[in-house]
């Protein structure tokens, strides 16, 4: 099953891409994971990507496109994939489309994740994550028991470079201007499929396998 996660940055479909993905078995593709190994090993395109993700900007399309080629075309997605922030503009959703029709397949589902600006804002800005393990926390609604350390591993907790207050603003913005075209897009294709970002991550994970009827 080829899905796609459409919401703003905040709307939690990161941490819904990972629970549908073991649920389904079908492997979790986040372009923003890519980028930040990307940067952490130091490479040419972490090089070029990092001024750009540190401004909340979109990395060039040429680039993710290739990117998302070489990932999509690996053994593990011939069962189906999920794409957690990606397509993020009208370009992207297109080279898509051309990507899998070459590739006989297509895209089956795009899920929606809506919530309001304010819900993002708090979900952001409190959030965590273990520098060790990956682990993922925040502040208000789940927080460690030690502000800065990780209940799993005891590695410390980080905040995303991304996640201020300036660079949050610029992200929305951008997702409202680029990404939610996307929207018309994938419901003119009849593929649109949208759940309330707002619910506990467990009643999301439920109301999306209804939804794709599993
Ligand atoms: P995310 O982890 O999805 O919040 O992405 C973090 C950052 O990586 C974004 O703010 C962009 O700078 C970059 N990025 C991730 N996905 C894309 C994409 N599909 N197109 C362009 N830039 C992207």
């Amino acid at each position: 099953m080829n899905l796609i996660f459409l919401g703003s940055p905040g709307s939690g479909k990161g941490t819904l891409a990972k629970l549908l993905s073991s649920a389904l078995g079908v492997p979790h593709i986040s372009p923003g994971d890519i980028l930040r190994e990307e940067v952490k090993q130091n490479s040419e395109l972490g090089h070029m990507a990092l001024p750009i993700m540190k401004k909340g900007d979109l990395v060039p399309d040429e680039i993710i496109l290739k990117m998302m080629k070489k990932r999509i075309t690996q053994a593990d997605c011939l069962g189906g994939f999920i794409l957690d922030g990606f397509p993020r503009n009208r370009a992207q959703a297109i080279g898509l489309d051309e990507m899998l029709s070459g590739l006989d397949r297509s895209v089956i589902w795009t899920l929606q994740f809506e919530v309001s600006d304010e819900c993002a804002l708090k979900r952001l800005g409190g959030r965590r994550i273990c520098s060790v393990c990956g682990a993922d926390f925040n502040l208000f609604t789940k927080p460690p028991k030690n502000s800065d350390i990780c209940d799993i591993c005891g590695g410390k907790l980080l905040q995303r470079a991304d996640d201020t207050d300036e660079v949050i603003l610029n992200r929305l913005k951008v997702y409202r201007q680029e990404t939610l075209p996307l929207e018309e897009y994938y419901k003119r294709q009849g593929k649109l499929i949208r759940i309330n970002g707002e619910l506990e991550a467990e009643v999301r994970l439920t109301e999306a396998l209804k939804a794709l009827g599993k």
